[in-house]
């Protein structure tokens, strides 16, 4: 799946700073033809302030403003908001990939598969599977924004990245996985490892 040229979407990113509407309609054409091309369709409208994907509304936030709710709370509410952050990123991914699905943008048989570039894309570091057996995959995310946005930590804190991943192993395979991110980035080690047990396949 190829990414969006980077150097034509910052050519046209700033022709659409300096002008008026003519560039960032030119600009929103361009995205849509290179959806159509089977790239990522994200459309950046900036007279409407919004990022979307086909309805679905994104946002760029700093990592490190996510994240830091964790430090905002006490400890056991701590944990607590990577629980809930796990949960929320599932059930809305979820719906998602769902959609996806229905568009036919996953023609490949292995949506998982398929899904690791679009996380790449998104900014979410570079996802690869390390290891696949018949009971579970491994993948290995390494550059993670969450780690990253975290800080050091004693254990893992990747919730989003093992949310996502359980929506997508839940619509590619149609039974519920159990995600376990076994080793973290902000533990100190080179990258964060996540297992996917079940038919996430
Ligand atoms: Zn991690």
């Amino acid at each position: 799946m190829a990414l969006l040229p980077q150097a034509i979407r910052a050519v046209a990113s700033s022709l659409a700073k300096r002008s008026g509407t003519v560039i960032p309609i030119m600009y929103t054409a361009y995205i849509y033809l290179s959806c159509k091309g089977g790239e990522m369709p994200f459309v950046w409208d900036e007279q409407d302030g919004s990022i979307s994907d086909n309805g679905i509304r994104y946002v760029l936030i700093r990592p490190d403003v996510l994240m830091g709710i964790a430090h905002e709370l006490p400890s056991p509410d701590a944990a607590r908001s990577l629980t809930a952050l796990q949960a929320s990123a599932f059930r809305r991914s979820r719906a998602s990939f769902e959609q996806y699905r229905k568009e036919g943008r996953f023609n490949d048989s292995d949506l998982l598969a398929a899904s690791l570039p679009m996380a790449t894309y998104l900014g979410w570091g570079v996802w690869t599977f390390a290891r696949t057996d018949s009971q579970s995959r491994v993948i290995e995310v390494r550059n993670s924004p969450f780690a990253a946005g975290y800080g050091a930590s004693k254990t893992p804190v990747c919730a989003p990245i093992a949310g996502v991943l359980g929506a997508m192993a839940l619509v590619a395979s149609g039974t519920t996985v159990h995600v376990e991110e076994l080793e973290c980035s902000a533990q100190g080690f080179e990258v964060c490892r996540f297992r996917v047990t079940g038919s996430g396949k």
